[in-house]
């Protein structure tokens, strides 16, 4: 094992935005992970549409999902996010308020833990489908612990209003022949 990499952790972020120009923040964020301390961009997903949930008399959202590798503890990358989200001028009103960038930790590894600062994994990706389609874009067999795989979320998913605005082509071929195979065994 290459011991510069031997202590990296393998994870997944949810990127959104809805305010200004929310196509640039995203890629902008990916840029700003790209350049993070300790830490490697591995793929960026497509970019998604979505509607609002919640609070929904706000402009559709823009999501997507980074897989990386860092060296980080999940706080030291909490933070980390945190401040990529203020360089993208994000102001906290409301939940579910519009936002210039939001950036979630998924997973962190296999890692289970629940504290005031951080749940892990997050506590809502596995039901939301704009965080499930960009992942199993990318990652269609990785596991969030004690639920199964993406590609299997994402099928048991109701359909919330996500469309893929476009990127890249490859990955997801992997997701969506996974997706046939589990719609013809049920
Ligand atoms: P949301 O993403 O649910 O709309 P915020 O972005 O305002 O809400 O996040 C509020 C707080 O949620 C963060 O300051 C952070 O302390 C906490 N949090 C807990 N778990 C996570 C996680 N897995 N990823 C990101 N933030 C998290
Ligand atoms: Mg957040």
């Amino acid at each position: 094992m290459n011991p510069d990499t031997a202590a990296e952790q393998h994870v997944f972020l949810g990127l959104g935005s809805n305010l200004g120009q929310p196509e640039t923040h995203v890629l902008r964020a990916f840029d700003g992970l790209a350049r993070m301390p300790g830490s490697r961009l591995l793929r960026r997903s497509s970019l998604y549409r979505t509607a609002p949930v919640g609070f929904v008399d706000q402009p559709h959202f823009v999501n997507a999902v980074a897989e990386m590798r860092t060296v980080l503890s999940p706080e030291a990358l909490l933070v980390a996010i945190l401040a990529l989200e203020r360089d993208h001028g994000r102001v906290r009103s409301f939940a579910n308020a519009p936002r210039t960038l939001d950036i979630d930790i998924l997973l962190f590894g296999g890692l289970v833990r629940h504290t005031d600062r951080l749940t892990l994994p997050h506590p809502r990706a596995h039901l939301r489908e704009f965080v499930l389609r960009p992942l199993a874009e990318i990652a269609p067999d990785c596991d969030f612990p004690g639920r199964g795989p993406v590609w299997e979320l994402l099928a048991a998913c109701e359909p919330q209003g996500v469309t893929r605005l476009g990127g890249v082509a490859d990955a997801g071929t992997q997701a969506s022949a996974r997706m046939r195979s589990a719609s013809l065994t049920q």
